[in-house]
Parts: C-alpha cells; sequence; structure tokens
C-alpha cells in the first residue's frame, strides 16, 4: 500500500514522501494530507472483517482507531504503533436533551469516553506512533489543553519524551495536571501562542522534535476513525447531519475526508451534512462562512469553552472545502446557550465539557431558524468528558459563572448544595418538601 503527502492547495498539489519530517507544504506553505493507493479495498469484505475484530484480543484490533487500519494506512510496520485502546466510544441516545433541542431523535457519539477524556486520543496515537516510525525520540505541542494531556500520554506510553510549551498566565489545570501526571516537561513562556508556536518550530528542528500540532497530518488521519467507527455502529446507515464544535477545525477536517474516502470507495453511497458550531466570542470560521475568501484571525478570543477559544484556526482551508462539499453550514452560539445546553446534556446522565456542549446549543438554534429538520437523523459529537473543567460546573451550579466581559450567567438548571445541620427529622422533612416540588 503506497501512501504519501500531498499539499492541500488545489493550484499546488505538491507531493511528499510520507517520511519526511514535514509540517506545511515547502513549496506553497499550503497544509498537507495524506493520500492512499487504496484499488485493493474492498468494501464488503472489510465491513465484515471490522466487524469480526471487535472480538479479538490483539491490541491493534482493540483499538477503536487501529481495527480500521485499511483506512489509514500510512505506517507500513504496524511495529510502531503506540495505544492505550483509543476509541471506543459510545453512541448514546440523547435521551431528554432532544426534545429540549427540538429533535426527534438525536445521538450523541461520546468522544469523552477516551483514555484521556477527549477525541485527541484518536489522532494522538497516529501522532505518536508516526513520531516513532521516524525515529525521532521527543514530541512537542503548544497546547494547555486536551492536546497536551493526549500528546502526554501517548508519548509516555509509546516510550517518547513529551515536551509542553504553554502561554504563561493560561492554565486549564484539569488537562494540565494529566499532562504533569504523565511526565511531560512542561514550559511556561512568556510570550502569546503565535509567537509560542514560531519559537517551538526553531527549536523542533535544533533538538530533533517531532511537533504534534493540530495541523500534523497523522493526527487527521487517526481523527477519521471516529466517522468510521460512528457509521460501524450504525450498521452504515448514514445520518442527516454530524454536528461537531470548531477550534482549529482538524476534527471537522478530519471528518470530512472520511467521509469523502467512504464514499469514494462505496462504504456509503451519500454524505451526511457537516454542522460546525463555534462560540460567540471566538467564530472567526463562522464570519468566514459569511462570504470571505480569506480568514480574518480574532485577536482576542473569548469563550469559557476554552477548548474552542481559539482565534486564528491553522485548518480554515480545508474545514472550508470539507463544510462545503457537504453541504453543510457553520453556526455560532452564546456563552449563556452553551452553558444552559452543558446542564441538558448532564441531566441526562451524559455529561460533557463545555466546548461539546456547543454542539446540542448550535442544534438547537438551527431548529429554531428552520434550518434543521427537526425529524433529520441527527449525530452530535461531544469532543470531552465531563471531568475535564470542574471548576465551571460548581460555578454554573452554584450561581457563580461569569463570561468573559464579566457578565454573569444565569444557572437556569442549576443545582445547588445544601448545608444541613446533623438532624434527621429537619433532613427528612427537607427532602420530602425538595423531592415532591421536583
Ligand atoms: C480540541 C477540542 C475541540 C476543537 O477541535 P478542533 O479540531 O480544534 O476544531 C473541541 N472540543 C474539545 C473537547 C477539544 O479537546
Ligand atoms: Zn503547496
Amino acid at each position: 500500500m503506497s501512501a504519501e503527502l500531498i499539499c492541500f492547495q488545489s493550484q499546488c498539489r505538491a507531493r511528499y514522501p510520507v517520511t519526511d519530517v514535514i509540517y506545511n507544504c515547502s513549496q506553497c506553505g499550503g497544509l498537507l494530507e495524506a493520500a492512499y493507493d487504496f484499488s485493493a479495498i474492498d468494501p464488503e469484505n472489510l465491513k465484515q472483517e471490522w466487524r469480526r475484530r471487535r472480538m479479538s484480543n490483539a491490541p491493534l484490533d482493540q483499538s477503536g482507531v487501529w481495527r480500521y487500519r485499511e483506512i489509514i494506512p500510512f505506517l507500513g510496520d504496524m511495529g510502531s504503533v503506540a495505544t492505550l485502546r483509543e476509541g471506543n466510544t459510545p453512541l448514546l441516545d440523547a435521551g431528554a436533551a432532544a426534545p429540549w433541542a427540538g429533535l426527534k431523535r438525536l445521538t450523541f457519539k461520546h468522544q469523552g469516553f477516551n483514555p484521556t477524556g477527549s477525541f485527541k486520543d484518536n489522532g494522538m496515537t497516529c501522532g505518536a506512533s508516526q513520531a516513532r516510525r521516524l525515529g525521532l525520540k521527543r514530541v512537542a505541542c503548544v497546547s494547555t489543553g486536551n492536546t497536551s494531556a493526549s500528546m502526554a500520554a501517548y508519548a509516555a506510553a509509546g516510550g517518547l519524551q513529551p515536551v509542553i510549551f504553554i502561554p504563561h498566565g493560561n492554565i486549564s489545570y484539569g488537562k494540565l495536571a494529566q499532562a504533569l501526571e504523565y511526565g511531560a516537561k512542561t514550559l511556561q513562556v512568556e510570550a502569546n501562542f503565535d509567537q509560542i508556536l514560531k519559537l517551538v518550530r526553531v527549536l523542533a528542528e535544533k533538538l530533533g522534535i517531532y511537533l504534534l500540532n493540530s495541523i500534523n497530518p497523522f493526527r487527521i488521519e487517526g481523527q477519521k476513525t471516529i466517522i468510521v467507527e460512528m457509521m460501524d455502529q450504525r450498521d452504515w446507515r448514514v445520518p442527516d447531519w454530524i454536528v461537531v464544535p470548531g477550534g482549529n477545525l482538524g476534527n471537522v477536517s478530519a471528518f470530512g475526508k472520511a467521509l469523502r474516502e467512504l464514499r469514494s470507495l462505496g462504504f456509503i453511497d451519500k454524505s451526511p451534512r457537516l454542522a460546525v458550531i463555534q462560540a460567540e466570542g471566538a467564530a472567526p470560521f463562522y464570519e468566514l462562512m459569511q462570504g470571505a475568501d480569506e480568514l480574518q484571525a480574532v485577536e482576542h478570543p473569548e469563550t469559557l469553552a476554552t477548548a474552542i477559544k481559539i482565534g486564528d484556526p491553522v485548518s480554515w482551508p480545508k474545514a472550508k472545502h470539507e463544510v462545503e462539499s457537504s453541504g453543510g453550514l457553520v453556526g455560532k452560539v452564546t456563552e449563556q446557550e452553551i452553558a444552559d445546553a452543558k446542564a441538558q446534556i448532564g441531566r441526562s446522565g451524559i455529561g460533557c465539557e463545555p466546548a461539546s456542549a456547543a454542539t446540542l446549543a448550535g442544534i438547537r438554534n438551527l431548529i429554531a431558524a428552520g434550518r434543521m429538520d427537526p425529524e433529520a437523523d441527527v449525530v452530535a459529537v461531544l469532543t470531552g468528558n465531563l471531568l475535564k473543567d470542574p471548576d465551571y460546573i460548581y460555578r454554573y451550579h452554584t450561581g457563580q459563572l461569569e463570561a468573559p466581559g464579566g457578565n454573569q450567567l444565569h444557572s437556569r438548571f442549576g443545582n445547588q448544595p445544601i448545608v444541613v445541620a446533623n438532624d434527621a427529622d429537619r433532613i427528612a422533612a427537607l427532602l420530602e418538601e425538595r423531592l415532591l416540588v421536583e
């Protein structure tokens, strides 16, 4: 099986060996994507083989990424795979969250069930495996969030040294704590995100460090399997919509590539529409898709949904192509809408981190605006685990959650703990009263 990297720019399309240590096209600076000779693929055979692998105890088959290795064949030799049995995330019935948003049917594909609690694991197993294949011993990324947590885990599991660069004074403790525990060298630099990215590129070359930021084309390959696994779980019934939050836009780019490939290979005969939801204070892709040619970066992105607090998303050319070719759209939601949607997802017994809840908030708005049919078959991808951001949750339920500008958010579905005296009769009376009311 031959694999190569191809420049995504349609006027360039320069090609590179898959073993080059390269992050952008050296001709035009464009994004790179993996391309394969898929001529040996037989969809009906593979559907059965992939199903059979779910019964296997072999590590590669137990991974919800490498089980589908025929669709991501960039490695050649599987000996360099580093896996924590990522993927294998459930499709969950949305329960009461569906009618709340105005839908008859809604399922959540919950990527928060991954080993480090986010979809980044689907991509990182591929990125770390590629680093091992290239013989590079150190990996790095710039991130305060799920990328760091995931990279640290996969580096540790694969015997690589993880180095994390974080902008000064911009720390998300739940996620940083994971990175520290997995043993990542963590450097806090007195500079902003873009300055650090430039710095890291210089250091990467000097020190032989492999960069695992979101433009890494092999991470995108791994994230394709979110869609493949979802379709396998749905017995290949194509939904009408797939809804996903958008930050750096790597995930929607991966979804679109997966859908294009599955369709051209004959696994599916139509594509769902992709809907990307951004937070109002960090919505450059939403603005772009209103008709601009080039993305205008948002200089000071603001949202409590830190996983999508991105002002200058690197993967926008791919994301634009994928949303357009699926007949999709981009929506934006307010902080209050995210908070309410998140509480609804929690009340359904499911729960997620704030960025993930942008999906349900976005769906509710699209239904209200008549842009999505209430009868549609919709899958929303919940990108991260509830426990990633406990501070947000506690503040919400105790009425202390403030939006970035300082505005107090309404805790419409708040659930405040009650302080009680050590007195069985009074507690019983109080419980009877409260439980009857609710
Ligand atoms: C990274 C991340 C996102 C954003 O995904 P992009 O690929 O950057 O668009 C959304 N939600 C969570 C939980 C994430 O970790
Ligand atoms: Zn190019």
